[in-house]
């Protein structure tokens, strides 16, 4: 019965991707999911999240400067003190930030990804949520569709 599954064209696809991972060897394509596994799936949780705090009430304002240059646009906002400072394309302020105070987790304002230091990963998880809604509302004028 099992013999049949080759009759569906559909199944050409995955033939190939085994033919390439023959010449190119299992170890290979192994390594290359690991890195891709790495860069792109956030961690679903994270030892530094109690050092996160709440939003204050005035909420996150995605135009905030960086504190140290002055950059507007896409900078980084601290969850433990909420200071914004500019990401690694500009001049890494938010990293300097990160070694200073010793503070892990940070949010995008580009798009309000959540990245931990001392992790080394982005960072999904329902303590987040209020942070990551905060700057949503700043950002589009709506709440987050959860
Ligand atoms: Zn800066
Ligand atoms: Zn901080
Ligand atoms: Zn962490």
């Amino acid at each position: 019965m099992a013999t049949n599954d080759n009759t569906n064209n559909s199944k050409s696809f995955s033939t190939s991707e085994n033919e390439i991972r023959q010449i190119i060897g299992e170890d290979y394509a192994g390594d290359l999911e690991g890195s891709q596994l790495h860069a792109v799936v956030p961690k679903l949780d994270c030892p530094h999240l109690n050092e996160i705090n709440e939003v204050g009430p005035d909420g996150i304002n995605i135009q905030s400067p960086c504190l140290d240059c002055s950059n507007i646009g896409e900078n980084w906002i601290c969850l433990s003190c909420y200071k914004v400072y500019c990401g690694r394309f500009v001049n890494e302020h938010m990293l300097m930030h990160g070694i200073e105070s010793n503070h892990p987790l940070v949010l995008s304002f580009a798009d309000l990804s959540v990245w931990c230091y001392k992790c080394d990963s982005y960072i999904h998880h329902p303590a987040l949520l209020p942070a990551k809604r905060a700057a949503h509302i700043n950002k589009f004028g709506i709440d987050i569709h959860v």
